[in-house]
This record gives C-alpha cells, structure tokens and sequence, in this order.
C-alpha cells in the first residue's frame, strides 16, 4: 500500500484509542469539561453500563453558538493558545481533543447556552458528518449527549466489560470527581435510577465522608499541612482500616486524580509498621501546587503527571502523613458491640457495679458488690465464650465467680497468671498509669484516662526492641561479642554466598561471619543484643538467610537493614508466656509511652487495645 494520509475521522478515532478507553472515560472528560466551565451542578445519566447512553448536563458557562462546530474539531480548545501556557496548566481539560474524539466513535450531540444568548444551540454529529448549529431551547449551561459508543469502531467494542462492571467504572469516576470538587453538586442515575447524590457546596470533609462512608468518620484522621510549597489536606485512615488492595488510596493533584509511583511509595512509607506490609492505608488525599511546578502533559488521560522537584513532593507526603499519624492515638478501641452484653450473661439486676476506672484495675470488685446477686454459672460460661484477648479485661471482676465455680480456668499457679503491680504514677515515663496487672503470662492490663488497656506484651516488646535498635544503629555499629568457639551452621550454595553479599550490614548488626567451605558458615562474633536475649546465634543466622535468599534482601538498602532489625526485634522480644519481673513491667511500659508507633508492633499488629469507659458503661447497663 502507497503511503497516504489519513482521514480526519480516521485520525480522531486513532486519538480516540488513547483518550477513551470505555464509557467511564467519556465521562471523565465530559464532567472534567463542566468544571472547567465553571458549573456548580453536574448531572450525569447513563443507560446500558455508558454503551448506549451517557448524559452530562451541566450549569457552566456554556458554549457560544458560533463556536458549537469547532469545540468538536481537533485540536480546537479554548483553554490555552501559546506555548507559554502548557508550563503553567490550571484547567483540568487542555488538549481539545476530548469532544472530537468521542465524537468520532459515537454519535453526539451537544446543547449549549451562554449567559448573553437568548436561546441555546444544538449541534449533532456523527462520524465525520456534522450538521450545523441550529436554534434550540434549553437553559444556560451545557448538555452533552452521547449515545452507542464504538458504534463504527466494533473492535473496541469488543473490549468492554458486563454492563454492571461498567457502570461500577462509571460510578467510582464520578465519586472521585465529586471527591475532588466538593463544592459542584453531583448526581448519577443509572438506568433512570438515581444512584448517587452529592449537594453542592459541601465542605470537603463532609463530601469525603459521604464518599468514603460516614461511618468511618472515626477511623479517619484529618490531615492539614502545608510544606515546601505544597498544600496538603486529606483524610488518613487509622491502621485497622487498611485493605488488600490500593483502591482505597487516592490522591488527588490541583483537582485531579492522579496514580503515582512516589506519592502511594510516600504513603506506604509512612505507614510502615504500622499495617502489614501487604496491605494498603485507606487514604484520600488532596494536594494544590503551583501549577507551574508540574507538567500534567505527559499522559493522554493525564492520570499521571511529571514534578519538577519529585523528591520534593515524596519527602512533603511522607512528612504530613507520618505527622498526622504520630500524633494521633492509634491504640484501636475494643469492639464490644460482637461481645454479649455482660449485664446479659451476669443475668443481674439494674441495681449498679461499683464505680469502676477510679482506682486499681487489679481490685477485686466483689466484695463493694454486696447487694445484687450475680448468677456465677452465667457468668463462667459467659468467661469460657471469650477470646483469650477478651479474658483479660473481665479477670480480675470474675476471678471470684471462677475460683468458686471452675477454678480449673484459673491456672493452678495463681502467682503466675496474674501478678498485680503498683507502679508509682508520678513515674514521669507513665501518664496516668497506676497498676499494671499480668495475665496469663501474656498480656499486660493497664488503665489510662480513656478506659482500660490492654496490651499485648510480645508486640509491644517487639516494637520497643525495633525502636530501640533502630535509635542505636544511628550511632554506629552494635555491639557484638566473641564467641569463644565460633557457631556453624550448614547452609547451601546460595546461603554461602548470601552471607558474603550481607556482610557490610551483618558487621552494622555485631554480627562476624563467614563461609567455610560451600556448605558450611562459622559465627564468630554475635549481637550483644541478641546473646542477652538467648536468642541462638545458629537459628538466627539460618533465619536470616533463609530470608536474605527467598526475599532478595538487598545489602544496602535502608528498607533491608529495617527488615533484618526488625527481625532481630521479633527474636529478642519476650515471648508470650514468659513472667515479666516488675522491673520489667515497668521498663516495658515506660518504653511504651516513649516511644513512636507504640501502638502497632513492627509488623503492623496492634500492641494495645483499649476498652473505653464509656463503653463499659453500656455494657454494664449504666447508661
Ligand atoms: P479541552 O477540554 O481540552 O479544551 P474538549 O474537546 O474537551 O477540549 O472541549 C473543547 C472545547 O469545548 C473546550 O475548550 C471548551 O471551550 C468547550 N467545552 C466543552 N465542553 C464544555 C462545557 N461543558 N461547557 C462549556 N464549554 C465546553
Ligand atoms: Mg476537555
């Protein structure tokens, strides 16, 4: 075939393969046009999942009637008109490709009013036959309408999904439009149904609620800040509300969705240790730059966006996420609405418990009780339905219903299930804590001003050993001692040369090895650390290398030193099980409240969990 130019329809259907992938994609660019046209409504109507129909109405400016053929023309936009402009991109559409595109693969009418016009104008096209604007009724605004998508382009066709899994494309895209304009009033019907409903003039948190579910206003932590130019606001969800995926994490620049690689790796950043690392924090996030400060012209659907100062951007997120994080009480609240009531299980009267949280937890509240009669057998089986977590709140209130009916729950060794400690409260390390009380040898329960607190001791030992390690190899090498006779161990070919490749970061950790022979590795010296802690220099090195070759840990990298301390933590922290001696009870707590993230162990657990007052007290039917 002879070389030859293409047909304009030709051309803007090949434009059109980038710009409008599915219906959903029409849609952005339609309401990306009636913001930019200043509307403070958006009406959006779709039938057959966008195939058949997709209806945007809008309140804007509107197009002037003369200019009704050339807004659909290529190229034709009146958003920028010199080069200068592409530096400094304040309109979300900028391109003027949109409406020649859709128009080349459907068929499309628009009705337009503007303010000065008498009456609107209507403008039908299809393919490459466009009528002329003729005379219509209609109010200042615009209505674009856009019916049987790829009609002429069956191929693409053949690409889209179910009708259902379209329309949900559709209505996420107008969710995240809403999200970022919370000022335009949006609405969606789906069939002639209405399916969603945003007012306008909503405060941004009020629309990210409505968007992201009201119910989760508690779980969401407010982000505001502003850093190296960057104004930042956002809503940050508390870790337990992270999800296996990253659909939940949305960043939005200067009014538009944007993906990027160093933004969601900002984010993780911050959550790290905090949620598991396979997770994803639900986030929203806005931020407003100088547009000049980005170039939003490199991607047809302008998903994705180029920075001037990308590390900049990265250090700005890192920064405002991880700040709003710390400064917050991420201690999760006990759900009690899954437990039965206890009043229920007590089967007891109205009349009232003892005033509870004024003193010590530890105190055995039977005996202010006299009065009401509680039903133990109720209350044993009600103590058995527990999760073991749950067992250690309500111990010290049961502990005389079980000694009397089922003392077999109560381990033989009172001593060792539960140790009642007095820890002086002017202690400056411990705010508000008065007694500190092992249970079964596992978990620790407190109370702090909101309620009680209970807190797992391996996870936040855990996370103390992190912190602390990690505070300690700032400053240099940690300690290592000799052994008097090295440690070997078999490993295989990979293994061996792990050990080589890992040898700047195991001196950094006090550890000296080396391979002797292709199967085999001696410890010579070991982290002090680790040695107090018995931790086995044999099974911690088999460990490590088992990880260094199955994860691909990489020498150098901050993330892997993280990774290997992290290890060291899990390793060195007391176990579930073992009896803390007051000494360290306290050390252990006066850690906790020194340190930050104390409320996620470094795999992203919870440390603590926390049973407020106020739920107590409906519980117990005092409220
Ligand atoms: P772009 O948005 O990149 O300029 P489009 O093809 O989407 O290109 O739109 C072409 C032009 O049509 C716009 O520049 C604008 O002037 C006009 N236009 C499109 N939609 C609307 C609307 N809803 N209200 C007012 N003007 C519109
Ligand atoms: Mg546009």
């Amino acid at each position: 075939m002879s070389i030859q130019r293409l047909s304009s329809l030709l051309v803007n259907q090949i434009a059109a393969g980038e710009v409008i992938e599915r219906p959903a994609s029409v849609v952005k660019e339609l309401v990306e046009n009636a913001i930019d046209a200043a509307a403070s409504r958006i009406d959006v109507a779709i039938e057959a999942g966008g195939r058949e129909l997709i209806c945007i109405s809008d309140n804007g400016r509107g197009i002037p009637f003369d200019e009704l053929p050339l807004s659909i023309a290529p190229h034709a936009t009146s958003k920028i008109s010199q080069a200068e402009d592409l530096n400094a991109i304040a309109t979300l559409g900028f391109r003027g490709e949109a409406l020649a595109s859709i128009a080349s693969v459907s068929r499309l009418s628009i009705l337009s009013r503007t303010k000065t016009q008498e009456g609107a104008g209507l403008i039908e096209i299809e393919g490459d036959d466009s009528g002329e604007p003729r005379p219509a009724s209609g109010p200042v605004g615009t209505t674009v309408t856009m019916r049987n998508l790829f009609f002429n382009t069956p191929a693409r066709r053949k690409f889209l999904r179910t009708e259902a899994t379209e329309t949900g494309r559709i209505s996420d895209m107008v969710q995240n439009l809403a999200l970022a304009h919370p000022e335009i009033g949006f609405t969606l019907k789906v069939d002639k149904r209405l399916t969603l409903e945003f007012p306008p003039r909503q405060t941004p948190r009020e629309r990210a609620l409505a968007i992201l579910g009201g119910e989760l206003e508690g779980e969401l932590l407010e982000l505001n800040m502003h850093e190296r130019g960057i104004g930042m606001w956002g809503m940050a969800g508390r870790p337990g509300i992270a999800r296996g995926t990253m659909k939940h994490q949305r960043v939005f620049l200067n009014g538009r969705l944007i993906s990027d690689r160093s933004i969601s790796h900002a984010i993780k950043e911050a959550y790290r240790g905090l949620i598991e690392p396979s997770r994803y924090p639900t986030i929203v996030l806005f931020l407003v730059m100088d547009p000049a400060s980005i170039d939003v012209n490199v991607h047809p659907a302008k998903a994705e966006v180029r920075f001037r100062n990308q590390s900049s951007v990265h250090g700005a997120v890192l920064n405002a996420v991880r700040e709003t994080l710390r400064r917050a009480d991420l201690m999760p609240q006990f759900d009690m609405s899954r437990a039965s009531s206890l009043v229920d299980a007590l089967a007891v009267g109205t009349s009232p418990l003892p005033e509870f949280g004024a003193g010590d937890v530890s105190a055995s509240p039977t005996g202010a009780s006299a009065g009401r009669t509680p039903n133990p057998g109720a209350f044993v089986d009600y103590f058995k339905r527990l999760d073991p977590r749950q067992k250690g709140f309500v111990y010290a209130e049961v502990k005389q219903a079980l000694a009397n009916e089922a003392p077999e729950i109560l381990e033989a060794n009172d001593e060792r299930t539960a140790t009642g400690l007095k820890v002086d409260s002017s202690h400056p390390g411990i705010r508000q804590v008065e007694s500190i009380l092992q249970i079964h040898s596992s978990y620790l329960v407190t109370q702090d001003a909101d309620g009680i607190v209970i807190i797992d001791q391996h996870a936040l030992h855990e996370r103390v050993m992190f912190e602390k390690l990690k505070a300690r190899i700032e400053k240099g090498n940690l300690e290592s001692q000799r052994l008097l006779m090295p440690a070997t161990l078999e490993v295989d070919q990979a293994q061996a040369e792990a050990v080589m490749e890992l040898k700047p970061m195991l001196e950094r950790i006090g550890i000296e090895a080396e391979p002797i022979g292709p199967n085999a590795i001696a410890v010579h010296a070991f982290s002090s650390l680790l040695f107090e802690r018995n931790v086995d220099p044999i099974e911690f090195m088999h460990d490590l290398l088992e990880k260094a070759v199955n994860d691909g840990l990489n020498h150098d990298s901050e993330a892997a030193l993280h990774e290997v301390l992290d290890m060291m933590a899990c390793k060195a922290a007391i176990k579930a099980g073992d009896r803390l001696s007051e000494t360290e009870l306290v050390e252990l707590l006066n850690y906790r409240e020194t340190i930050e993230r104390s409320s996620n162990c470094p795999h992203g657990r919870p440390t603590s969990l926390r049973l407020s007052i106020s739920d107590l007290e409906k519980q117990f039917g005092r409220r």
